[in-house]
């Protein structure tokens, strides 16, 4: 096989050019704009209170409570805590009678809406419904009949309120099961757009439908065929996707492919840890994505043999620093200023390390040399600066940047 060399690709004669051109030559092509913008898939819209999911609305992040709902009081507290961490929609299990029930108070307390979550028992979703909710999530793998599933459609279409058709790898209808059996991929869309069409038949469309399907890459074939085949919003995610490190990995490969393929109307990232982490990962998603743009990035190094600084310490606090910044501050935090600058330009502020003591950069400037011992507090100082200054320069920086999850319901 003929091998294509880096040499064939060039526009010119590199033996043309001089001193740097010694080695470089224009490539022969026409090279696109980076990062290229997602082209968002066209979906319809609807309102989970007042967060729009779908049509132009950006993408929400949700996540879902893991105490006992019947808890009226730790719920309360458990939804304020994830909302000031950012998350836009929250889901309570609505496992029984007392569940249901102390969503009346839940519901009015909380800054962001609420979706129940319904299985098995379809007359709890109504109840739900009564009581308040902005949504219904439905499973209908466990919901047994079409005549439930019906029946929680024409309490929604009553109280106006939208479902989603959460199809899980987990528990999809029998017979579809036996019919495709080891096909995880056409259990989960068939399940979706059998249900989708059951919706449909009772001239139902607010409605969203996801296909988590526990393997990654099962749940984005399952993504892409459902994309492909309707205009319905969909919820993205991996079921069961495991642990902080494991679920992140997973849920950040699977998400990442889709929303770059523009699939993706809101998403919840599942893990089996503190549900603050799944609210991170959600928005740090969407910005490695550039689907949003709302609060600090960092950059850091991962630290070699030319560190001569606690660098994953001063991270660490760094990182707590800037967590709850609005601006979209680009901030690094670099082990080296031999290449720490350089590697990290593309930043608004950063602080690099020397032998014992940090250099703070603005851009492509050293603003300031301090002890190690002061770093933390100097980089505070000019990163409160830094803030103030991009306030001064974009007036209307909370409306460029506000999002749908700054609304009540
Ligand atoms: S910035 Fe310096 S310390 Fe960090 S990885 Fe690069 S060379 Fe190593």
């Amino acid at each position: 096989m003929m091998m294509t060399t880096v040499a064939s690709t060039v526009a010119n004669s590199a033996q043309e050019a001089s001193f740097v051109d010694d080695i470089y030559a224009p490539l022969a092509c026409d090279f696109p704009r980076f990062p290229q913008a997602v082209v968002r898939r066209k979906s319809s819209q609807i309102l989970v209170g007042s967060v729009a999911i779908g049509g132009n609305a950006p993408i929400s992040v949700q996540s879902m409570l893991v105490n006992d709902t019947r808890d009226v009081k730790e719920s309360i507290y458990q939804i304020q805590r994830l909302a000031d961490a950012g998350c836009e929609i929250i889901r309570l299990a609505v496992p029984d009678k007392e569940a249901a029930e102390a969503l009346k108070i839940i519901v009015p307390k909380s800054p962001i809406p609420v979706v129940a979550d319904i299985h098995f028992d379809y007359r709890l979703a109504l109840q739900a419904a009564d009581n308040g909710v902005h949504a219904i999530r439905i499973n209908p793998g466990n919901l047994s009949s079409k005549e439930f599933v019906k029946a929680v459609v024409r309490k929604c279409k009553e109280r106006n309120l939208p479902i989603r058709i959460g199809v899980n790898g987990g528990s999809i209808e029998k017979p579809i099961k036996e019919r495709y059996p080891k096909q995880m991929v056409r259990q989960l869309v068939e399940s979706a757009l059998l249900n989708a069409q059951i919706l449909e038949q009772e001239d139902f469309t607010q409605f969203a439908i996801s296909v988590k399907g526990s393997d990654p890459m099962e749940a984005v074939a399952a993504y892409r065929e459902v994309a492909s085949r309707c205009g319905y919003p969909l919820h993205l995610g991996v079921t069961e996707a495991g642990t902080l490190k494991r679920g992140l990995v997973k849920s950040a490969f699977a998400l990442g492919l889709l929303l770059s393929e523009g699939i993706g109307d809101t998403i919840r990232i599942s893990l089996t840890a503190d549900s603050i982490e799944e609210v991170f990962a959600g928005h740090e998603i969407l910005k490695a994505v550039g689907l949003r743009k709302t609060g600090a990035d960092l950059i850091s190094c991962p630290a070699c043999g030319r560190c001569e600084v606690d660098l994953h310490g001063l991270t660490s606090q760094v990182e707590a620093l800037i967590a709850k910044l609005e601006v979209p501050l680009k901030v690094a935090v670099m082990g080296c200023f031999v290449n720490g600058p350089g590697e990290a330009e593309q930043a608004d502020i950063g602080i690099a390390g020397g032998i014992g003591q940090y250099y703070i950069f603005r851009g492509e400037d050293r603003i300031q040399k301090v002890p190690e011992a002061q770093a933390l507090e100097a980089f505070k100082a000019e990163l409160d600066r830094a803030v103030m200054e991009y306030k001064v320069e974009h007036p209307n920086w909370q409306t460029e940047n506000k999002l749908p999850s700054l609304l009540k319901p």
